[in-house]
């Protein structure tokens, strides 16, 4: 299995240590900044061979060059974004398969946060990073795309198998669980979740990775066909975009 460890980097990003340990391969998904990643390498003793970029922000690829020229790690990302990625060695897209020593990494693009958004999704072990386009309770805010490309985004990765590891690439669960119960008060998953997401955060815990099947449940996101949540945009009879739309809305202003 891989080896996954999550580093708290900036105030409230998450880069993860990729730790394949057959082949000594690691990788970094979002290295926002450099020395948080170093600081956890040696306290894991293990030497970076690739860093991963799901999206261009400076959070998420502040750390590509001084960790390239540090290591000599091989930089991945989205290949409609390469102008946009520091240093970066191959662009990726929809349906690409990489290798991460013996795992296999398969790319979806999901854009609308940014127009090259990417995930990579590790079937075998289960786990997805999603960058800024899913959090836990949440999605990416739509800088650069349109409400329907969101949907689009989201959905892709909402039919990933139930037990799949969520990894994404901030710590906004608290106030994502606050909106979505506006959305959903007699949601009984999302309830208990919060109490669970309130515990962590009170012991000072990443509430990541979520996983696919919390989502379905629990993240307004991607749960525009809920009776409730539509009764309370009081819009029934809306399409799935259209109520999703009104979502993203009301979370811009929340
Ligand atoms: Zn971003
Ligand atoms: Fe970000």
């Amino acid at each position: 299995m891989l080896n996954i460890h999550t580093v708290p980097c900036l105030n409230d990003n998450y880069a993860y240590l990729v730790h394949e340990p057959t082949t000594r391969t690691v990788a970094v998904v979002d290295p926002s900044e450099a020395a948080p990643i170093i600081a956890a390498l040696a306290m894991h003793n293990l030497k970076l061979t690739h860093i991963l970029n799901t999206h261009h922000h400076f959070d998420h690829t502040g750390g590509n060059l001084e960790l390239k020229e540090k290591t000599g790690a091989r930089i991945i990302g989205p290949k409609a974004d390469a102008d946009r990625i520091p240093g970066i060695d191959t662009g990726v897209g929809e349906g690409e398969l990489l290798a991460l020593g013996i795992k296999i990494v398969r790319i979806f693009n999901i854009p609308a946060h940014t127009r090259g958004h990417i995930a990579f999704w590790f079937e075998a072990d289960k786990a997805v990073f999603t960058g800024d386009t899913m959090f836990a309770m949440g999605c990416g805010r739509l800088f650069e795309g349109t409400p329907a490309q969101m949907w689009e985004s989201l959905s892709k990765l909402a039919k990933l198998p139930a037990d799949t590891r969520v990894f994404c690439g901030h710590e906004y669960t608290q106030s994502n669980g606050r909106f979505a119960l506006t959305l959903e008060p007699h949601n009984d998953a999302l309830k208990k979740r919060i109490i669970e997401v309130d515990d962590l955060r009170t012991q000072g815990l990443p509430t990541i990775p979520s996983t696919i099947g919390i989502e379905r449940e629990t993240n307004p996101f991607l749960r525009p066909s809920s009776k409730e949540l539509r009764k309370s945009l009081g819009m029934e009879n809306a399409d799935d975009a259209t109520v999703f739309a009104e979502i993203r809305r009301r979370k811009d202003e929340f």
